[in-house]
């Protein structure tokens, strides 16, 4: 509900309404402008094996705090972004950001597989395996520490030059993950056929585990079907003791929530990374 109370006054909107044309306009300005001034900044949430507790991955995450506008979640800009096309040079700032610091831990001696969003619109540029490719040469990082994670809106396009381009990206080496598993309209033949080596199962089944019978049979039988097609599984939003029991008790390989800890500034995960057990 908008009420007009006349000037000055303010204007009280609900968090679900759409966001207006002059919004819109707003953020996407006030987007170009914190890429400028260097306001992006990315946290990294471990990835947890669910058989020993040892660290297999961490997913890179975009923060935005602004001057003006303060935290502003991806979950608002992201879309934005995709609308406008900003995405494109947010997705290419992420990918060189994360490699940059993925390149860090490796020379450290701390290799670690850091995940990466990508969006539709980026996926679909003519140039993104190259792109990929040289952000990887130029970096030095051993590109299975690099894993992209690509949505189901992705996959359903053009199925054969979706194919060539996931076929190319795994000839380079990096490993490729389908996110929010489950939540698109996609047929499962692509399982079948794409270079895929990772689902993640999307939070929304996990949170009604163990007790809602719908999630438990949904996750289980994903976690069934990557076992018959050698995909490993990771658990979004895991937030409870007795959510991870059950994915254990299923063999899910491994999870990625609160229950662990939420996404990180690089530092203060590095504290943590040094807490896992490791072989
Ligand atoms: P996603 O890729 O599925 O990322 C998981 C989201 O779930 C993250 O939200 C993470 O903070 C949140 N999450 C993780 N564990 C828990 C939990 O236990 N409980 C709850 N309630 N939430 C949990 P975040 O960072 O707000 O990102 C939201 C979405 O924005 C992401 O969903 C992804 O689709 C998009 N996104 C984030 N960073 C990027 C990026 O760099 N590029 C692109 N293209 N999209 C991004
Ligand atoms: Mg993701
Ligand atoms: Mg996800
Ligand atoms: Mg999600």
């Amino acid at each position: 509900l908008v009420k007009e109370r006349g000037r000055g006054s303010f204007r009280f909107y609900q968090p679900q309404m759409n966001v207006d044309l002059l919004s819109r306009m707003k953020m996407d300005h006030a987007m170009r402008r914190a890429m400028e001034q260097g306001m992006f900044r990315l946290h990294y949430q471990p990835q947890i094996s669910l058989a020993n507790g040892q660290l297999v991955g961490v997913e890179a995450l975009i923060r935005w705090l602004d001057g003006e506008l303060g935290n502003v979640s991806p979950v608002l800009f992201i879309p934005l972004a995709e609308e406008s096309g900003f995405i494109i040079t947010i997705g290419t700032w992420v990918l060189k950001e994360a490699v940059r610091q993925a390149v860090l831990w490796q020379n450290a001696g701390t290799p670690v597989t850091v995940s990466v969003n990508v969006s539709a619109l980026q996926f679909q540029q003519t140039d993104f395996v190259e792109i990929v490719a040289n952000v990887l040469k130029d970096s030095g990082l051993a590109p299975y520490l690099l894993e992209l994670e690509l949505t189901e809106t992705i996959l359903v396009r053009d199925a054969n030059e979706t194919l060539n381009r996931l076929h190319a990206l795994a000839a380079l080496g990096v490993a490729l993950s389908i996110d929010d598993f489950g939540t698109g309209y996609s047929s499962l033949a692509y399982l079948k056929k794409f270079p895929i080596s990772k689902l993640k199962i999307d939070r929304s089944f996990v949170m009604g585990l163990p007790d809602d019978e719908g999630d438990r049979a949904i996750v289980s039988a994903t976690i069934g079907m990557a076992r018959g097609l050698k995909l490993k599984v990771v658990a979004e939003g895991v937030e409870t003791i007795a959510q991870r029991d059950y994915l254990a008790g299923l063999n899910c390989e491994s999870f990625q929530g609160f229950l662990c800890s939420p996404g990180l500034p690089a530092e203060e995960f590095e504290r943590l990374m040094a807490s896992f057990p490791r072989d």
